[in-house]
This record gives structure tokens, C-alpha cells and sequence, in this order.
């Protein structure tokens, strides 16, 4: 499509959205002058739907209500409230409900997934994670590793872009896999980048990996609800993500985990366990004889927070409506080239984009190195915010912008790169 600089022309692009509408189902922060902020910081906390107060409501008075009988009663009981959360999340990942479950967070998912798949021997026991992983990754990794008994600086394979580059390149991870694949047990990698916003071809990866007996997982908080993903059918191992960024779950809210269907149902994979993850039928025997779930509930440990999954439900209700990620994914190509476009036309001067041009390669977020006249980046990303933008700093150099196809428009980009070209040329 060919874009024009005008604001018109935004409104204009606004005016044939389809999926306009659903700005109007979020809470946008307000400046002290009432107006609304400029928000393009979802990457990273994503906004309230409006109806999460009546979802979480809801629970809330039912507490207040029934007690312990809300375990049972109403439309949505406490007792299977995660099965209501099952089919949708499941729609987003491209997986099958038995193949998904909504519980803990994400970090304690990363952990319960590697004490299932990470079973270290004397010829196979690394890890493989990109040099750049976001810190909780890393020292979930590199704890796991000291937990057997290995050295880090052994079992920990650090995937890093070359001398001068920001992207990791495919051939890079091919090399990697060909050179040390026989010594890996396991690789864990982002689907969406969190710094660069390099999307990796998941499926491919995965295959060449697999080939050589390598376990694959993902850590999705960047790319769920942002690309359109097939787990299942790309084989993937195990994936994690959290609630609160692209899924507007709110902050802390409980995350995601899926367990690909042929090791999900089987219940000999070991596992750390708890009651939740325990067969329906008897858990309330209490008859102390473990016998898991044969579906990725089968990790679940405590009866979760119900008051958490009430605004996951009413977050994933939205993406039921806006249709799935396919017209999510349409819109934000369009939304992301544009913002792409407007920088090319009016900050090209001093701004680097280290995300890939390629839309196959990234989702929405584009990551922007700065280098203005007068000002450094984090000076700038200031500027950006006094004049209503909230988008994210992260050192040494970026600052991260993710149009979010549910509740951004193209105004709302249009006038934040009017704002930023501003700054820059103070
Ligand atoms: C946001 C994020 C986390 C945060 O972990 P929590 O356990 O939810 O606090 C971890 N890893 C990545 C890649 C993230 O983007």
C-alpha cells in the first residue's frame, strides 16, 4: 500500500479500520490535561479492557455472596475457571485446549517446563539461549544448570548476533546446532525478541533442531497476541509466555504454558506436582497417590487466583471478537509499515531501526536507536514523554515502539512521530 504523511491521510486509514472499534474497549491513561496519552508502550504493560472491572467484579461479589460455595455456583465456578480460559488461549498459540493451560507465572512456568525437559546425561547437557535473553531467562537457565551439578560456563551456549550486528542470524543458529547439536539437550529461544523485535522462525528452528535430538522451547511474552503462531503443528516442545503485555491481563497477571500433545498426555514425564496438576476424578480423595492430568493441566500446582484469570477472560474475549490474530496480524502489518514509513519520511536522520524490515521477520514492535543533534536517546524518549507518549526506554540505546493493532490507531502513530521528529530536531 502506498502511505501518505498526512494526518488526513491517518484519519483516513483510521476510517477503514475494521477494527477501530475496539480502541473504545480500553482505558487509555490521561495527562494531567485530561487528554489522552499517546500509548505505545503494550510490549510492555498492555491496557485495561473496560470490562475487566465487571469480570473481576463479578468474582468479587460472588466471594462476598457464596463463600466457599462459589467454588461451585454461577456462570463461571472457581473450581474450573481455568478450563474457560483454555479454548482462547489455545486459538491464540495455534494449539488444541488439552495442549494449553493458564497458571503461575512466567518465570515458574520456564522452571516447571525445564524440570520436565531438561534431563541433562554426561554427552547431552546443554542449554542454548540467545546472549541478549531477557535477565530471567537467563538466570532461570542458569540456575537449572547449577541445580545438576553443571558449571554454567560449560552448559550454558550463548547465541549472539556477530561483532556489529543486532539480529542473531539464521545461518548462525544452523552452525551452532551442525557444530555442538550432539552435546545440547535443550534450546531456549524467543519467538519475539523483547529488545530487538526480531521475530524467529519458529517452525524452522524447531525442525532443525529437533533433527538432531534437541528439546525446543519458547518464551512467547513477546510474541503472543502479537503474531499469528501454530505450535502444534510446528512441533514445538513447550512454550511459556505472560498475560500482561500484548494479552492486557493487567500487571503480574497469571501466565500461559503449552505442552505439544504427544508428551502433554504422557503422564510418565517427570515433573514437580501438585494437586491442581492431579487426575478431577479422585483430587479430593486425598488419597496421596499422584496421578497427573494427561493434558498440560497435568502441571498445574495450586488452585490458581481467580481474581487474575477474571481479566484474562475478559482480555481474551476481545481477541475472540476482533476475530483471532489473523485480522489482528493484517492490521498491525499495515499499522507497523506505517509507523515504518513515517520515520523513513521525517527521523531517518536520526533514528537507526535495529528491527528487521522484513515484516515476516518482526511483529509490531519496532526498537529505535537514536542519534539526535542535541540530545541523547534517553533525553529524547524524555521528551517523547512530556509530551504525552509512553513508549519504553531500555539501555544502553533503544527505545521501543509497539503499535498495538487492538487499541492503537494510525493517528495515534502519525502524532507520535510528529512529537519524536520534533524532539530530534530541537
Ligand atoms: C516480560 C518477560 C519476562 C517476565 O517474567 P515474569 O516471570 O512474568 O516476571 C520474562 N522473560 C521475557 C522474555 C519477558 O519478555
Amino acid at each position: 500500500m502506498q502511505f501518505e504523511t498526512g494526518l488526513a491521510f491517518a484519519r483516513q486509514l483510521d476510517r477503514d479500520d475494521p477494527l477501530a472499534r475496539f480502541r473504545n474497549a480500553f482505558n487509555f491513561p490521561r495527562r494531567s490535561d485530561g487528554s489522552a496519552e499517546i500509548y505505545l508502550c503494550g510490549n510492555s504493560l498492555g491496557l485495561q479492557p473496560k470490562r475487566a472491572r465487571d469480570t473481576v467484579t463479578e468474582e468479587l461479589d460472588k466471594w462476598a455472596a457464596l463463600g466457599v460455595k462459589g467454588h461451585f455456583s454461577g456462570e463461571h465456578p472457581w473450581m474450573p475457571y481455568h478450563e474457560f480460559l483454555a479454548e482462547s488461549s489455545a486459538a491464540l498459540v495455534g494449539a488444541g485446549a488439552d495442549e494449553v493451560v493458564v497458571m503461575n507465572s512466567l518465570t515458574t512456568n520456564l522452571h516447571l517446563m525445564m524440570v520436565t525437559f531438561y534431563q541433562p546425561t554426561s554427552e547431552r547437557f546443554k542449554i542454548v539461549i540467545e546472549d541478549h535473553a531477557f535477565p530471567s531467562d537467563h538466570y532461570a537457565v542458569e540456575s537449572q544448570l547449577r541445580f545438576h551439578g553443571i558449571d554454567p560456563a560449560e552448559g550454558m551456549l550463548l547465541l549472539k548476533p556477530r561483532e556489529g550486528e543486532e539480529l542473531v542470524r539464521r545461518e548462525d543458529i544452523d552452525a551452532l546446532i551442525r557444530e555442538q547439536g550432539d552435546s545440547i539437550a535443550l534450546m531456549l529461544l524467543p519467538g519475539v525478541q523483547y529488545y530487538t523485535g526480531q521475530w524467529w522462525n519458529i517452525a524452522d528452528i524447531t525442525r532443525s533442531a529437533q533433527a538432531r535430538g534437541i528439546t525446543v522451547g519458547f518464551d512467547l511474552a513477546h510474541a503472543v497476541g502479537n503474531v499469528p503462531l501454530q505450535l502444534h503443528d510446528w512441533q514445538v516442545d513447550f512454550a511459556c509466555w505472560c498475560s500482561y503485555k500484548y494479552l492486557n491481563s493487567g500487571p503480574g497477571a497469571v501466565g500461559g504454558c503449552f505442552v505439544h500433545r504427544r508428551h502433554a498426555s504422557n503422564t510418565a514425564l517427570p515433573r514437580f506436582a501438585g494437586w491442581w496438576g492431579h487426575d478431577k476424578e479422585s483430587r479430593f480423595r486425598m488419597e496421596n497417590r499422584f496421578q497427573p492430568i494427561p493434558t498440560a493441566e497435568g502441571w498445574q500446582l495450586s488452585n490458581p487466583p481467580i481474581l487474575s484469570l477474571a481479566a484474562i477472560r475478559a482480555s481474551l474475549d476481545i481477541f475472540q471478537e476482533a476475530g483471532g490474530m489473523v485480522p489482528l496480524r493484517e492490521k498491525s502489518e499495515k499499522l507497523t509499515a506505517y509507523l515504518q514509513f513515517l520515520l523513513e519520511q521525517h527521523a531517518s536522520e536520526f533514528i537507526n531501526i535495529i528491527t528487521p524490515l522484513d515484516p515476516q521477520q518482526r511483529g509490531c514492535q519496532l526498537s529505535l536507536c537514536c542519534d539526535a543533534r542535541h540530545l541523547s536517546g534517553r533525553a529524547v524518549h524524555q521528551r517523547l514523554e512530556d509530551h504525552g507518549v509512553t513508549c519504553d526506554w531500555r539501555e544502553p540505546n533503544v527505545i521501543r515502539i509497539a503499535p498495538v493493532p487492538l487499541y492503537n490507531s494510525f493517528e495515534d502513530v502519525h502524532r507520535f512521530v510528529e512529537i519524536l521528529a520534533a524532539a530530534c530536531n530541537e
